[in-house]
């Protein structure tokens, strides 16, 4: 029996993109047998297997050349975003990073998928995820909820604020998923959450 394996989540962090550079890569495959093999996923992630003995240098290295870590399994992902193609400030990069920073890793009932996108066209897909926010033009933020890209109910998320400051987008998000967390069942999805407390219901609670 060879050691246990521990799956990390790892990716650049949120930037211009979903992009490893040389160095980030070498780093990777410092922790990888030549069979071993690197997990893709939808979520702007990759997995990597890391020797349970070698885990807390693996996240040290990691953070060294710029990856971010993350837990797999029922948490909150980290932030899909978009390319940002309007720059940084215009289409809110610190927004998304502080969104991140506040609710990556939480954990919730069952795996839980935000998505920030800088502008209306939506590149980072913020309707067909679990949380989605998309900037409006001017400081401004719509913040959708219940979305799902996948199975036979796969449906577009519903507006569930719109027009939010950025204070008020934060406090909102936090509160959703603290609802989601304590009252969630078991493996339940947060689509199936929404539709099962009711969006009224929700927004009376988050935003009471
Ligand atoms: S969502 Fe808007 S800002 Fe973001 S990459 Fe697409 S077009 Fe550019």
């Amino acid at each position: 029996m060879g050691e246990k394996l521990i799956k990390l989540a790892v990716n650049g962090g949120i930037d211009f993109g979903a992009k490893l550079n040389g160095k980030q890569l070498l780093m990777l495959a410092r922790y990888m047998g030549e069979n071993q093999e690197l997990e893709v996923t939808t979520f702007q992630q990759l997995y990597v297997d890391v020797p349970e003995s070698r885990l807390e240098e693996a996240k040290a290295d990691f953070a060294s050349v710029g990856l971010s870590c993350y837990p797999v399994g029922n948490f909150v992902k980290s932030l899909r975003t978009c390319n940002f193609c309007k720059g940084e400030l215009e289409e809110g990069m610190p927004v998304a990073k502080e969104i991140n920073r506040r609710i990556a890793g939480r954990a919730v009932p069952f795996t839980l998928k935000p998505a920030y996108t800088g502008c209306p066209v939506g590149c980072g897909e913020p309707l067909v995820n679990d949380i989605g926010v998309i900037k409006q033009h001017g400081e401004r933020f719509d913040l959708y909820v219940g979305g799902k890209a996948k199975g036979l109910d796969a449906r577009t998320g519903v507006l569930f604020a719109g027009g939010l400051e950025e204070d008020a987008l934060y406090g909102m998000i936090d509160r959703l998923i603290d609802l989601y967390a304590a009252e969630g069942k078991k493996r339940e999805q947060f689509a199936k959450f929404v539709g099962r407390y009711g969006l009224d219901e929700l927004k009376e609670q988050v935003m009471a």
